[in-house]
């Protein structure tokens, strides 16, 4: 498989330049040259077969022979080995829970397929691959956790001092070895800045390999395609299933559409956003006009921008038409999201996340002119991460997952720095 830079002025690289480089020399996101077709034998007997043998037979196509079958098929397995449930809420919606994984989100997915495939790339080369992330909160333990003890691989994190949440700070500090942990007195942009000012800095460059975990990288993006074949492995309704995404960089829901232009039956796709509304008012209007993130309860998709927003245009070869057959957009209020939580609880008994609540009621809206047929919706994150606004909702407490309670006793360990970058070069240098 080659891959084109989505701003056409880049020369075509295969999975593992891809990988390695993130992003393509001309700032656009790499994108498959051609979605790869299914066979309908492997749609009808998908039932019987295993997680580790789907996410195979999806990815296999997309890696080519830059990872031999056999090293790629570890990967696989180690990536997807926890559960995906499909849980019943009520008589039309199923919510598919993707926080079973060791930092709770979906994100962990990616993060765990992308850094065994640089660990398995950087054996082929000498020296150390040094991953650098600016981190809010949720991206940074997703690769702090997918990147642990992987050989070959060095990871600094930063984080702004004092912004991330009690257990972000402990995913993010707690893990040692190869991670590396910078407490910056500043804010997530000051972050940002100093990354984006490493990785322009040749004098740096040429002494450490540099690369990024940024979610617009193929290798985090192509693999969450698994978890909607192990939807669809457990769906025993009638009719393929409404599927609702939370989205913010849309990186989620750009994978979806992939598994299904590559045959997976999917009815229709929800785009579930919360006040951020760029892409509901595409879809309305046509035009799309970015605009400043606005601060929501569900914040990790507070996104004025949406990076994967060329992708999902490429997937429909520019067609708006085509893009309304396939996707439904709705922007979902604050009010909407408690309520929903509230009533889902106390109607159904089961407590959504606020990102998990935004794609219900989306479903919800949607199905309601759709009599008779049933959908899930991604539940992206344990409740547990968002204790502060659900447990006010509902009036109860939620129950600490067994690993969170292990981590929480643990010792925090991070370098504190500056904003100053010659501060933040030094350590990569002398680390
Ligand atoms: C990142 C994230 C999202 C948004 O996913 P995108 O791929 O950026 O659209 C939704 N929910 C949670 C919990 C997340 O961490």
């Amino acid at each position: 498989m080659k891959y084109f830079s989505t701003n056409n002025k880049s020369p075509l690289v295969g999975f593992r330049e891809a990988a390695i480089k993130g992003q393509a020399p001309d700032r656009g996101l790499y994108f498959p040259e051609h979605i790869p077709r299914l066979s309908k034998e492997f749609i009808d007997s998908i039932k019987s077969k295993s997680k580790e043998e789907v996410a195979f037979e999806v990815i296999k196509p997309y890696v080519g022979d830059d990872i031999p079958e056999t090293d790629l098929y570890r990967i696989v397995s180690e990536t997807v080995n926890f559960d995906f449930p499909l849980v019943k809420v009520n008589s039309s919606i199923y919510a598919l829970e993707l926080f079973h994984g060791p930092t709770l989100a979906f994100k962990d997915v990616g993060a765990r397929f992308m850094s065994r495939c640089l660990g398995y790339f950087s054996k082929e080369r000498e020296g150390k691959v040094t991953v650098l992330v600016a981190t809010s909160g949720d991206t940074g333990s997703a690769v702090a956790n997918g990147f642990y003890d992987v050989p070959g691989v060095e990871v600094v994190i930063l984080y702004p001092s004092g912004k991330v949440s009690g257990v972000q700070e402990k995913q993010l500090t707690t893990l040692g070895k190869n991670i590396h942990s910078l407490e910056v007195d500043g804010t997530f942009d000051d972050c940002q800045k100093m990354v984006k000012q490493a990785f322009a800095d040749h004098e740096l460059s040429e002494k450490v390999f540099l690369t990024s975990a940024n979610s617009i990288n193929v290798a985090r993006w192509l693999p969450q395609q698994f978890y909607y074949f192990y939807a669809y492995q457990q769906w025993n309704e009638i009719g393929a299933p409404v599927i609702s995404v939370p989205s913010g960089n849309f990186g989620n829901l750009c994978s979806g559409l992939v598994a299904f232009i590559s045959g997976l039956p999917v009815k229709h796709f929800i785009a579930a956003c919360n006040s951020n509304d760029v892409v509901p008012e595409f879809f309305t209007s046509g035009e799309y006009h970015p605009k400043p993130a606005k601060a929501t309860m569900s914040n990790a998709m507070d996104v004025g921008d949406p990076s994967n927003f060329v992708r999902m245009i490429e997937l429909f070869g520019k067609d708006l038409t085509k893009m309304r057959e396939s996707i439904t957009a709705y922007s979902i209020t604050e009010e909407e999201t408690a309520s929903t939580i509230r009533e889902v609880y106390e109607k159904f008994g089961y407590l959504p996340d606020p990102h998990g609540a935004v794609g219900y009621i989306a479903l919800k809206k949607y199905l309601q002119g759709q009599p008779g047929k049933r959908g899930l919706f991604l539940e992206t994150a344990h409740p547990i991460k968002f204790y502060d606004v659900v447990e006010p909702l509902t009036g109860k407490k939620i129950e600490m997952p067994a690993n969170l309670t292990g981590l929480m006793a643990k010792q925090k360990v991070s370098t504190k720095i500056s904003t100053y970058y010659t501060e933040f070069k030094n350590f990569l240098l002398n680390k």
